[in-house]
């Protein structure tokens, strides 16, 4: 038997051809001094993250977990304890029982809102699926429901704050500024953490009483500050996303005032009981150990999504963002322009995928969208979006979106695997 150490005889028994596997080479070697750069940004995090630990004294007892109402769970209070000082917050509240991120900002809105009061969102339409919560579109339990009344400023055209509209916007009833840090799903740029500290010093300067949040699902650890690091109230995310490293099984955050955090886990739970229940099952060290690796997880993620905007925008596709602009989330979008590339590109990251490669996405009629959806994951946790996914409404323009990767090689495999297959068309 002859033992090959050569990593392109795998690729080629793995069905890549050779033009792909030098593409792949060609762009790798072209990206080393700035994949050294998003390395230096992983090590800064990882040292954030060991310090954060250190000083909250985290021990293997806290990895025990809680069962029934989950008093005294000290890996709990530790592990929020650890997301405080991360985060450079007051207090957090990471749990299981948050199930999404959209429902981490739900409580978030909801537990800090109060019928007569005003939402602001400064940079446009926030995530689809907050389009209910808030009552944008009619859905029970809205806050709209709830007497809470709703305001947008869109940014302007290319994309800048529109200070004057946001400044008439504000009025005695503005309670709470929602700002989205990731474009998601959207056209407009990702807000760098910088612009997001531009945006609250000025909207605190017009009215300083206001509470500011920020969702930054898909944000954490892409940049070396957090927007709690300049003025926000309070910052949310999702678990399985980027700070949950890949572990975690399923959770949200939210970190910030402590007042705010209070209000929050009186939503969450009850009021009364608040922070002090919550079993953690045997959750604790999973969110512990996701939480260690999510730096250079998110690394990872960010290489893979910068190698295909180079190689993509070279082969003439129009990405966003581009191949040499920074980074503030870990989102690809590539316009394919054909049904049948968006369909080839999918099925090369399921392809590539450690969990049901086998398995051939296609088309379906997702709940609530008008055009049928593709979506290529192969995860281990389900629905996963720091683990390498794609997906993309099977319509024109036929944009794919992609993101993650646990480790940059599995995301460089997707990303030769699903070109591969466009090539062979
Ligand atoms: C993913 C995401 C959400 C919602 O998170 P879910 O976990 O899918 O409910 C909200 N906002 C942004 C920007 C996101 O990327």
């Amino acid at each position: 038997m002859v033992i090959s150490m050569n990593v392109n005889d795998f690729y080629r028994s793995l069905g890549l051809s050779e033009k792909t596997i030098e593409i792949g080479e060609k762009y790798e070697k072209e990206l080393k001094e700035r994949f050294e750069k998003l390395d230096k940004v992983a090590e800064y995090n990882q040292m954030k993250v060991i310090k954060a630990m250190q000083d909250n004294r985290l021990s293997d007892r806290h990895f025990n977990g809680s069962t029934g109402y989950g008093y005294n769970d000290d890996g709990r209070e530790t592990l929020e304890a650890v997301y405080a000082s991360i985060f450079h917050a007051e207090d957090a509240l990471v749990r299981p029982q948050i199930t999404c991120g959209t429902h981490a900002l739900a409580l978030a809105l909801s537990a800090n809102l109060r019928p007569g009061d005003e939402l602001l969102s400064p940079v446009g339409k926030p995530y689809d699926t907050l389009e209910g919560v808030i009552g944008i579109t009619p859905s029970k339990g809205s806050l709209a429901e709830y007497g809470v009344s709703y305001r947008q400023v869109d940014l302007l055209p290319g994309g800048a704050f529109d200070y004057d509209g946001i400044r008439a916007a504000i009025n005695e009833k503005t309670k709470l500024v929602t700002i989205q840090r990731s474009k998601g799903y959207q056209t407009r740029p990702t807000l760098s953490v910088e612009r997001i500290g531009e945006l609250i010093s000025f909207i605190k300067s017009i009215k300083p009483e206001l509470t500011v949040m920020v969702d930054n699902c898909y944000g954490e650890f892409v940049e070396t500050i957090e927007p709690t690091d300049v003025g926000a109230d309070m910052c949310i995310g999702s678990l399985i996303k980027n700070p949950g490293g890949g572990l975690v099984a399923t959770g949200g955050y939210i970190v910030g005032k402590k007042e705010c955090i209070d209000n929050c886990a009186y939503r969450l739970t009850s009021p009364g009981l608040g922070k002090e229940v919550g079993a953690t099952l045997g959750m604790n060290q999973s969110m512990f150990q996701g939480l260690f690796l999510a730096p250079t997880v998110v690394a990872s993620a960010i290489k893979g999504a910068i190698f295909a905007a180079r190689i993509y925008e070279d082969l003439g596709y129009p990405v966003i963002p581009n191949g040499t602009e920074e980074r503030y989330d870990i989102i690809q979008a590539i316009t394919l322009g054909s049904a049948e590339k968006l369909i080839a590109f999918c099925g090369g990251i399921q392809a590539a995928a450690p969990v049901d490669s086998y398995v051939t996405p296609e088309g379906w009629a997702m709940p609530g969208y008008n055009d049928e959806v593709i979506m290529a994951a192969g995860a281990f946790v389900q629905g996963s979006s720091i683990e390498l996914s794609a997906d993309g409404p099977i319509a024109p323009p036929y944009a794919v979106y992609f993101q993650g990767g646990l480790t940059w090689y599995h995301a460089k495999f997707g990303i030769l695997m699903s070109l591969d297959k466009i090539l062979k068309l």
